[in-house]
């Protein structure tokens, strides 16, 4: 849990909302059911003590903003507050973001939220403000394991180019063909 500690501190986060967080899965006899802190979506559980003792299978999968090629955030939004940039950022301009929340139901992996505090949609923006400044994104620099990498798939001395070619990758909900820019090496079909 430290890349959402991490993601909490250096984007100011308040308590009860995410820019990346963690999901379970659990399998059981009777099929998938997943636990997030982040429950905006349909089909989360919460996952009991009844249903951990029939688990088959446990899993975590780490989400977030998929920075999508063709956001459908972006189509939705009214006064075009956000935006995706050359590199491939999508971005809120909050100074013109109206609270709305179309973008919020229009993302189908509910990275979005409307923050408590500004009343504005929010989400990660791999921590732009660090990369613009040659730093890696929070989460990614605490990882321990170095589960979560960062970097630019058109340089081809990139440790993310060298894992990208040499492993098998999923992206998420593929047939919403919105182009994700986050690879998941190892992805367990369930999660697809
Ligand atoms: Fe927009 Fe959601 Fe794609 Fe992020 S994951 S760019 S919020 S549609």
């Amino acid at each position: 849990m430290w890349q959402l500690r991490a993601c909490k501190r250096e984007n100011n986060i308040p308590a009860g909302v995410f820019r990346t967080w963690v999901e379970r899965y659990v399998i059981t006899g009777e099929g998938v059911l997943v636990e997030s802190p982040n429950g905006a979506l349909e089909g989360f559980a919460e996952i009991n003590e009844e249903i951990e003792a029939s688990a088959i299978d446990a899993f975590t999968v780490p989400k977030m903003c998929n920075h999508c090629q063709d956001p459908p955030c972006v189509q939705v939004c009214p006064v075009g507050a956000t935006f995706r940039t050359p590199e491939n950022f999508v971005l809120i301009d909050s100074e013109h973001c109206l609270g709305c929340a179309y973008c919020v139901q229009a993302c189908p992996y509910g990275a979005r939220f409307i923050n408590p505090e500004k009343h504005k949609s929010d989400k990660c923006t791999w921590c732009y403000h660090r990369i613009v400044r040659g730093k890696l994104p929070a989460c990614v620099a605490v990882c321990p394991t170095r589960t979560r990498l960062f970097g630019d798939l058109k340089d081809p001395e990139a440790e993310v180019t060298k894992v990208f070619e040499e492993n098998k990758w999923l992206l998420l909900k593929p047939a919403m063909h919105t182009g994700a820019h986050c690879f998941y090496v190892g992805l367990r079909r369930e999660v697809v």
